[in-house]
């Protein structure tokens, strides 16, 4: 029998290669520094055939897991029958099969109506596409975007982000986006919608925005999740003023915080609407903006991109698309959370001098560290006992805890009691 890249590396080579033959921008394989060979469900095996429990999830990619086996036979199938797998924005039969899924199974049981336009296959040119197409409808520049949002890299989506880091590398002057504190950002006495609502007036000096971007959870900026009341003024604030709403479901989309779009919870409806990561199924590259059919006044070609048509995307955000016909899908996911929820909260109480809580809702959740020096100790000792968990906030002073939806209980179990174990021993070492 061959051995084949999964059974690993004909000899064990050395992650040190990498330093030679990848540039310098890697970032995630700093902290977890192995050679990765397989991947199935919510684990990942490293050439030393070394397990972990892998709650990064492909930055919330892999949310039905690794090598999920159901969508992974869909996308064999697909291959083995010759489908299409390259076709630009031409007509094919996997993306219609996708565009009816997704409003049978999606869009029409929440009383949703969006077209959908397919972007390149990164969540930043779906966001770039929102912006323009707001930009266009409005015919307006400014928008607004809040205080630690994470909207990509690319320069219209960086204009948007807010971490220091990322815009310092722009090289040019970012522009046509203007700053407003997210909710809580000032402490909670600060209505941050009511200070909105003042800059809007008239006399205030701020340009009429074409559009409001928001993220309901900001993943990236420390899982700050915004209040349902919050949300509901901030939909009702950009209606009143004329303002589209851009939610960026680009992270917390697809299930995420426990329903299918993350301001579901609110009941407000959108007007651009921004998917990727795990609408791919099994990390396949897909980002798509939903877009209300009264706005779509895009020209043809206005926004381009040669890989809109990734066919064993479609077919495997379809396959992906099933789990929603669960009844108890959603049911499932809200149990899982309140594992994690309590997990996390028996941690947070052992250690109240360090960690400020838990944070997150849905199975995006964290634990907040007075002291941000603490979370790179902690992911290194995780790893270590085998765990794969990141840090995000504006001073990475979070552990973020993305498990795959549909991780099985022992293993989100497992998990968690090595968190929680590689805290003990990180703290137990620094005090
Ligand atoms: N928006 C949000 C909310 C994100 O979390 C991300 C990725 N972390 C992006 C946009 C950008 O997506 P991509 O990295 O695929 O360009």
């Amino acid at each position: 029998m061959s051995t084949t890249l999964a059974d690993g590396l004909v000899g064990r080579a050395s992650p040190a290669e990498f330093d030679e033959l990848e540039s310098n921008v890697r970032t995630y394989c700093r902290t977890f520094d192995t050679i990765f060979t397989r991947a199935r469900g919510a684990s990942m095996f490293d050439q030393e055939g070394r397990r972990y429990v892998d709650f990064l999830s492909g930055a919330g990619a892999l949310g039905y897991g690794h090598n999920n086996p159901r969508i992974k036979e869909a996308v064999i199938e697909y291959l083995r029958d010759d489908g299409v797998l390259h076709s630009l924005d031409l007509h094919t039969a996997a993306k219609l099969e996708f565009l009816r899924k997704f409003r049978d199974l999606i869009l029409a049981p929440r009383g949703l109506d969006y077209r959908v336009q397919f972007c390149g296959p990164t969540g930043t040119d779906a966001v770039e596409a929102a912006l323009k197409l707001a930009r266009k409808v409005t015919g307006q520049s400014t928008v607004i975007a809040f205080t630690n949002a994470y909207h990509g890299v690319s320069l219209g989506s960086l204009a948007a982000t807010a971490s220091a880091h990322h815009r310092a590398s722009a090289g040019l002057a970012l522009q046509s986006v203007v700053r407003m504190p997210f909710e809580n950002y000032l402490g909670p006495e600060v209505d941050t919608i009511a200070l909105m609502r003042a800059m809007l007036a008239r006399g205030s000096g701020l340009e009429r925005p074409a559009a409001i971007i928001v993220e309901t959870v900001q993943a990236e900026g420390g899982i700050n999740v915004a209040s349902v009341e919050w949300l509901r003024r901030l939909s009702d604030l950009a209606a009143a003023h004329g303002i589209l709403l851009i939610v960026d479901d680009i992270q917390v989309g697809c299930g995420r915080t426990g329903t299918f779009f993350s301001f579901e919870r609110a009941g407000i409806k959108p007007d651009i609407i921004c998917l990727s990561k795990a609408i791919g199924g099994i990390g396949m590259p897909m980002s798509l903006v939903l877009v209300k059919p009264e706005l779509d006044l895009w020209s043809p070609g206005d926004h381009v991109g040669t890989f809109r048509g990734n066919n064993l995307a479609f077919v495997a955000a379809a396959a992906a698309l099933d789990y929603w016909r669960e009844p108890d899908f959603e049911q499932q996911l809200e149990r899982r959370s309140l594992l994690m929820r309590e997990r996390l909260a028996a941690v947070a109480e052992r250690y109240p001098d360090q960690c400020e809580g838990v944070r997150g809702v849905g199975m995006i959740q964290g634990l907040s560290w007075r002291d941000p020096s603490l979370t790179t100790p902690i992911t290194r000792a995780a790893f270590a006992h085998g765990l794969i968990v990141e840090s995000c906030g504006p001073n990475k002073e979070v552990l973020k805890l993305l498990p795959p939806l549909v991780i099985e209980d022992e293993e989100l179990e497992e998990g968690l009691s090595i968190l929680s174990h590689a805290i003990g021993t990180t703290l137990d070492a620094d005090g």
